[in-house]
């Protein structure tokens, strides 16, 4: 049997999506800017697709979103763009952000770091979550953006988002957050939060194709190109339209909308089940409580257990699942939420992520419930570390 429980880092491709994609390849191929009816041609889902976004996210016919080719290029567009804009003329010279962001927003912080700017990093408490009161501290009159994902990728956090945007606001502050992990589980309702400024999207983490992304914009908020060249939208982001690639987000955002009750219901309990079964394991952990988590993640630790080694058990059995940390050549890096929690090493280098999707079945879940247990077992019976730990601490 293959199971795949990495939907955090991408999704299949929903059939729908690919159906509403499928003549923009070989039939309606013109540039969408040409003057023909080659190009014509492609308008109309264009303009389907653009509709299904703003009516996904709940946007202002005045506001915009830009296309992008993925979250990595919004979230770097969103820094830069602040600042060119309000840091270089040295208006402003600061940033906050979480510390347990994307690397697209952390490594983009670090190079504006290295360009002298200050970045403030919002730790998160012991149930891996961000307190808004907290970011409220680190604001100054000198803050030019807060960017603060909505859901953590790593633990399924959902962020007090909608609270930070509010104080945001009052203070005059734009707010960013990245909504990657929040599409299809989280309502996201951008008339009623003014005080989201701008949002990031990616279409691969809710079934549309990889190389398709959106930054939203509100009415007001300026954003300087990242890329110059063509009038594509509306200057702002040049390059030809991605056309199968937007019909296709388009559709995708409408059925993560259509279907977000089946994952707050019958996947939640899927999840649910399979963290119960897993946690009757002796000594493994969760850190962050379920209600303070999207439907479909699980971040878990069973001591004694190398992430690495679980993932390898995992995949000789046919299931994907993520330890969330990057495999250098040599080192094994603890997963980067853990460690922020202050988990001790050996708890940081055991953890696991389980993430769902709305196509994932009680048979797989079974089946993995299955093969998690004999690999603990397995694993733990090879393990030095875990044998000879104190009985208080196994
Ligand atoms: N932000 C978050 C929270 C993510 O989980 C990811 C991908 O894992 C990204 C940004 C980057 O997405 P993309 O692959 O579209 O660049």
């Amino acid at each position: 049997m293959r199971v795949y429980l990495d939907n955090n880092a991408t999704t299949k491709v929903d059939e729908q999506v690919k159906v509403v994609m499928d003549p923009f390849f070989c039939e309606k191929y013109g540039n969408p800017n040409s003057l023909h009816d080659y190009a014509r041609e492609t308008h109309p889902a264009l303009k389907t697709a653009l509709e299904q976004l703003y009516l996904g996210l709940n946007v202002d016919k005045q506001d915009s979103i830009v296309i992008t080719s993925c979250a990595t290029e919004s979230n770097n567009w969103i820094l830069k763009s602040v600042y060119f804009q309000d840091i270089m003329s040295g208006r402003k010279d600061h940033i906050i952000v979480s510390e347990v962001e994307h690397p697209s927003i952390i490594a983009t912080a670090k190079f504006l770091e290295s360009l002298g700017i200050k970045v403030s990093y919002i730790p998160i408490n012991s149930e891996g979550m961000i307190e808004a009161s907290t970011v409220a501290d680190y604001i100054t009159p000198k803050t030019a953006l807060v960017s603060i994902m909505w859901v953590n990728n790593e633990t399924g956090a959902i962020f007090p988002v909608e609270e930070i945007a509010q104080i945001c606001l009052e203070k005059g502050v734009p707010f960013h957050t990245d909504a990657v992990q929040a599409i299809g589980k989280v309502k996201i309702d951008l008339k009623n939060n003014p005080g989201i400024k701008y949002l990031t999207f990616s279409g691969h983490k809710f079934h549309a194709p990889k190389g398709v992304g959106g930054l939203y914009v509100r009415k007001g908020y300026e954003l300087t190109p990242l890329f110059h060249g063509g009038s594509q939208m509306g200057g702002y982001r040049s390059g030809t339209l991605n056309v199968p690639g937007i019909v296709g987000m388009g559709k995708a955002m409408e059925l993560a909308i259509d279907t977000m009750d089946f994952e707050l219901g019958d996947i939640k309990e899927l999840r649910d089940y399979l963290e119960d079964e897993l946690l009757k394991i002796e000594d493994t952990f969760v850190v962050t409580p379920r209600e303070k988590r999207v439907p479909t993640t699980i971040l878990i630790s069973f001591r004694g257990v190398e992430g690495e080694a679980m993932l390898w058990d995992l995949n000789q059995a046919g299931i994907g699942a993520s330890t969330g940390s990057a495999c250098a050549s040599e080192d094994l890096e603890s997963n980067p939420v853990m460690e922020a929690i202050g988990a001790e090493a050996d708890l940081a280098h055991t953890a696991i992520r389980f993430s769902l999707s709305r196509f994932t079945t009680k048979e797989e879940i079974d089946y993995t419930i299955e093969v998690v247990k004999k690999a603990v077992k397995r694993l733990r019976g090879i393990s030095s570390s875990y044998a000879y730990m104190p009985e208080g601490e196994k």
